[in-house]
């Protein structure tokens, strides 16, 4: 059953194949989905061409989330291409290095809070203000990406931390603001899975062990389990689930002690 048939998805976030959003794309070409793409700037346009192609899909846009003249521009580009837009994925989130390495109180700066915030939470809330119209009578649905450090400290997240936890707090807002509309606005909260964005945070690999050891499942998860649950909440299949954070964790999320007979 293709579940995206005929609707028009922007996936904005795709880097690499490694990417969370290229493993959302591969799940929502497969279920019939029209794709478009942005990439951030230059370094990433012929990667993300090429990746698009493979999708079946020729539209490749230019957009630095920082910019709002591009946000517009991005809109107004597909709006000559597509009538309409049912679905963004906003799969992005950035904080200077030297602020995901070491003690909270110590490598936390007012410049690196500003950017992580203005990138990682403040662009999901820019799309929805300039897609708003692109989406209008559609039902749209509104999809970001969080983390578990949103609710839960744990070392060298830091301020992408408190970036996630005013993200799910814009997917709130944002889903009443836009519900009245008929528009739906979720996040997903995945596990730690190796990408571009995640082998800047200090000791990456030490928390892909550490979870896949404590996760009820005993594992780590893909970029396609997590792709899969977003082609759901774009669905017509979770037409009445809005502002909800979806754990898609192997189950990491639900424990607090772990394996006390491993341990
Ligand atoms: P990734 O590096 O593949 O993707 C991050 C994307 O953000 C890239 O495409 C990059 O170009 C884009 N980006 C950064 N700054 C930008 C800007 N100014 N304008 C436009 N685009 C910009 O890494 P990923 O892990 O796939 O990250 C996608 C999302 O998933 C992020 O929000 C991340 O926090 C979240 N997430 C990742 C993990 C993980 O372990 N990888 C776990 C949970 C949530």
């Amino acid at each position: 059953m293709k579940l995206l048939h005929k609707k028009n998805v922007l996936i904005v976030g795709v880097a690499n194949k490694h990417s969370i959003a290229s493993g959302i794309a591969s799940s929502m070409s497969k279920h019939g989905a029209n794709l478009a793409f942005t990439y951030q700037n230059e370094r990433f346009s012929k990667k993300v061409k090429a990746l698009a192609k493979g999708w079946g899909s020729d539209i490749c846009l230019p957009c630095d989330l920082s910019d709002d003249n591009e946000i517009d521009e991005t809109f107004f580009e597909l709006g000559k291409i597509w009538d309409g837009v049912d679905c963004i994925v906003h799969a992005v989130g950035f904080a200077p290095s030297n602020e995901l390495d070491g003690n909270f109180v110590d490598v936390t700066t007012r410049e690196g809070f500003k950017i992580a915030h203005d990138i990682s939470t403040y662009s999901l809330i820019a799309l929805a203000k300039a897609g708003k119209k692109a989406m209008e009578g559609r039902e749209g649905s509104l999809i970001t990406l969080s983390y578990l450090g949103s609710q839960k400290t744990l070392p060298n997240y830091n301020v992408m931390g408190l970036a996630k936890a005013s993200l799910e707090a814009s997917v709130r807002f944002l889903a009443v603001s836009l519900g009245k509309e008929g528009h739906r606005v979720n996040a997903i909260s995945a596990g730690p899975i190796k990408t571009l964005a995640s082998s800047g945070v200090k000791n990456f690999r030490k928390m892909l062990s550490y979870n896949s050891e404590r996760a009820p499942l005993k594992r780590n998860v893909s970029i396609e389990e997590v792709g899969n649950a977003a082609t759901f909440l774009a669905s017509d299949l979770a037409s009445a689930i809005t502002g909800e954070i979806l754990y898609v964790d192997a189950g990491f999320n639900i424990t607090a002690m772990g394996d006390l007979e491993k341990d």
